[in-house]
């Protein structure tokens, strides 16, 4: 009576194939292995937990340190049939109770539990009253020292080995560098587990970083007429600046909502919620925003700030697209930007060589932002792999930069910096005013220091102020100037002596706001982009019929169907239950439930 993998897939989880790894970890733990999965975010590790434990005999145990998922994974498992429960400290006594004697009576195929609770010897003896079928750890990085949030209750889990030494442990994470996985194989004793590690890549997200020109009608741009009616998240970096932010694209009609840590809970907690349960939402957001938020269908995230490293930016960038539909990564950043961040750093508290590792993390961001060949190759590569060939879905690749020779501006520019270095005793000044120097534009400023006597007044009048500052930037990226202090004063470098002796060439992206300003034509993304006008009208109609369904149950949408199911159906138009199970996403369970209802509505929209 013991199904097979593939035939709970397709009959549970309504899936016709597996992913990527899934399948060769589903075969092992199933077989009763150890793994070790280091998987991107959306990738699809649940499942590589979810098939084995119903393919085994008894409950699989998941250790999930996201206590806020836990209800919403147990709603997504018990409306395709899944027997799931989770255990918290939130629940009522008798909730409590019933789960724990549904688990002893061996009634459930999945146990969800916070870490923390296999600390307490209550835990230990409730565990011991049935048979396990696996146990998942999720999250795994959390052993890792160097784990945002390190749990100490994580380091127990190694314990589990000793007291269930037949039960195969699966360790997941979305974390890919070399040291967390060392981490995490040593402390929970994971020495005898098979490794898989995927690409990290996210081929469906398209990577798209333009220079901050009027970034507010950038950002609406990109937001009202790229991904009208569809949910995202843009990251500002002060709460005064997601406030705005979220006011002008309410303004200009997106459905916004504000989330930083100073708003009461509350208001955070209306504001996540209504992202999860509604459709098309948009949450302008501190980075505080996105942890623990496991919402398959967000179409973009945009970024009007530089983030700190490419980890983080790798990170944010990720919550776009999990549910492998076509997303998109957004980013306007300028010269603001670069002084900005440095001035954070060397005003902020930390010693020296902290400081030095947070330059360096900002240096490689600037790095890719300024790069002219494919970006998804460069993230791959920080993240210690290769991918053969340019990807061909990011900015680079669908709309290759033109390259503008920008030596001699680089030189007049690093000279000007070398000179006030030099003449004036050390001190130097600001970007502005070297751009005033190098346009020979007088201000009260620049004749009050003189600089007007300086040789290289007015030698670049033939350069915008935008792509002066363009070269100021790209210069900082590589690191040929340094901007220092409060003011964020130039300084040259060793690495600038090259250019100023002609010996490297100084290749840059030509300025490309003006250009970017009047794209009209960029490809749209949505998730209606490949249909019919038709099929894209039985496709809303789906939504709202899902929006109302999910709302009845309390669950968010995709718990109902995701938006991959829905376009499978607006372009099948299954006539019967049969070409139902057809479609991706549905499985016995969800046709029982919902069958009826879909195939009354597909037919009244024929
Ligand atoms: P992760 O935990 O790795 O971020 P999830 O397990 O949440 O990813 O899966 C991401 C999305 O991919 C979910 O919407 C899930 O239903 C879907 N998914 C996973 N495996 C498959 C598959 N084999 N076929 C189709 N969809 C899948
Ligand atoms: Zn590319």
């Amino acid at each position: 009576m013991v199904a097979t993998p593939t035939q709970v897939l397709a009959e549970v989880f309504g899936y016709p194939a597996f992913r990527g790894d899934q399948q060769q970890i589903v075969e092992h733990v199933t077989a009763g292995g150890d793994a070790v999965v280091l998987m991107p975010t959306g990738g699809g590790k649940s499942i590589c937990y979810q098939v084995p434990a119903l393919c085994r005999e008894g409950t699989g145990i998941v250790l999930s340190p996201l206590v806020a998922l836990m209800h919403d994974q147990v709603a997504a498992l018990q409306m395709v049939g899944v027997r799931a429960a989770a255990l918290n400290a939130a629940m009522s006594f008798e909730e409590r109770r019933s789960v724990e004697e549904a688990y002893a009576a061996g009634q459930l195929d999945l146990l969800y539990l916070a870490p923390e609770r296999l600390s307490s010897p209550g835990t230990i003896e409730l565990l011991r009253q049935s048979k396990i079928a696996l146990f998942a750890i999720d999250e795994a990085h959390c052993v890792s020292q160097w784990g945002h949030d390190f749990r100490p209750d994580y380091l127990r889990l190694g314990a589990l080995a000793v007291e269930w030494p037949d039960v195969p442990r699966i360790a997941l994470t979305a974390t890919a560098t070399p040291a967390t996985h060392r981490e995490i194989t040593e402390r929970l004793h994971l020495e005898q587990a098979k490794h898989f590690v995927s690409s990290f890549d996210r081929p469906n997200i398209r990577y798209q970083i333009e220079s901050k020109g009027q970034v507010r009608q950038q950002l609406t741009r990109f937001v009202r007429d790229q991904h009208a009616g569809e949910a995202g998240i843009v990251y500002a970096l002060s709460r005064r600046k997601v406030e705005q932010t979220a006011g002008w694209l309410r303004d200009a009609g997106v459905d916004a909502v504000a989330y930083h840590a100073g708003l009461p809970a509350a208001e955070r907690l209306a504001a996540q919620t209504r992202f999860l349960r509604e459709d098309g939402v948009v949450v302008v957001a501190t980075i505080a925003f996105g942890m623990g938020i496991d919402k398959p269908d967000v179409r973009f995230v945009a970024h009007i700030d530089l983030p700190k490293s490419v980890e983080g930016y790798y990170q944010e960038t990720g919550r776009a697209g999990r549910d492998g539909d076509a997303a998109e990564a957004w980013m306007a950043y300028g010269l603001a930007d670069v002084v900005q961040q440095r001035q954070l750093i060397e005003g902020g508290d930390g010693d020296e060589f902290a400081k030095r590792n947070q330059i360096s993390h900002l240096n490689h961001m600037l790095e890719l932002c300024e790069i002219v060949h494919c970006r998804r190759q460069y993230l791959l590569r920080y993240f210690g792999q290769e991918l053969g060939e340019a990807c061909g879905n990011c900015d680079v690749c669908l709309d290759p930069p033109k390259l503008w020779d920008a030596t001699v501006p680089a030189q007049k520019l690093l000279s000007t910096v070398l000179r006030t270095y030099n003449e004036r005793g050390g001190r130097t000044f600001a970007a502005g005013q070297h751009i005033d120097v190098l346009r020979g534009v007088g201000s009260e400023r620049v004749t009050q220091l003189k600089l007007d006597e300086l040789s290289t007044w007015g030698i670049g009048a033939d350069l915008s102020v935008a792509q002066w500052r363009g070269v100021v930037r790209h210069l900082l990226a590589t690191g040929q100037l340094e901007s220092q202090g409060e003011w964020g004063v130039l300084a040259p470098t060793e690495a600038s002596k090259p250019v100023l002796r002609g010996e490297q060439q100084v290749m840059m992206r030509e300025e490309v706001v003006a250009r970017a300003a009047g794209r009209s034509n960029a490809k749209k993304q949505a998730a209606t982009a490949d249909l019919t006008e038709a099929q894209a009208e039985v496709f809303e109609k789906l939504r709202e019929w899902r929006l109302g369904e999910a709302r009845e149950q309390g669950v968010p949408p995709y718990v109902v169907f995701g938006d991959a199911t829905l376009r499978g159906l607006a372009t099948h138009l299954p006539r019967d239950a049969e070409a139902l199970l057809e479609i991706s996403g549905i499985g016995q369970a969800k046709l029982e439930r919902y069958g009826e209802a879909v195939l009354e509505l597909l037919s009244a929209s024929v």
